[in-house]
């Protein structure tokens, strides 16, 4: 009921034409839709980079797959087996 008056007061029937008529955002309502898209953004970004880790041998970023071990009692984060064997053989090098 609400949804029907909002359309009947808002949205008048447009005589027929042969082209059917489309509408574009105006300079303001791109500036607008600029800022929300920005808004989002940020807002995924951040919620993204709290869930990243970065590997310890290479430097990579890493997004839920990702390889954990313990290493002298701290846990590490690889992005494969492979990273983190290199680091544990650097490691023991030092
Ligand atoms: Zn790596």
């Amino acid at each position: 009921m609400y949804v029907k008056k909002i359309i009947a007061i808002n949205i008048a029937p447009t005589p027929k034409l042969k082209r059917v008529k489309g509408f574009k955002l105006t300079p303001s309502g791109i500036e607008f839709i600029s800022r929300i898209f920005s808004r989002f953004n940020n807002l995924i970004e951040a919620a993204f980079k709290s869930e990243i880790k970065i590997c310890a041998s290479c430097g990579l970023k890493l997004y839920k797959d990702y390889h954990t071990e313990t290493i002298h009692e701290k846990e590490m984060n690889f992005c494969c087996i492979h990273c983190a064997k290199v680091y544990k053989e650097s490691y023991n090098k030092n």
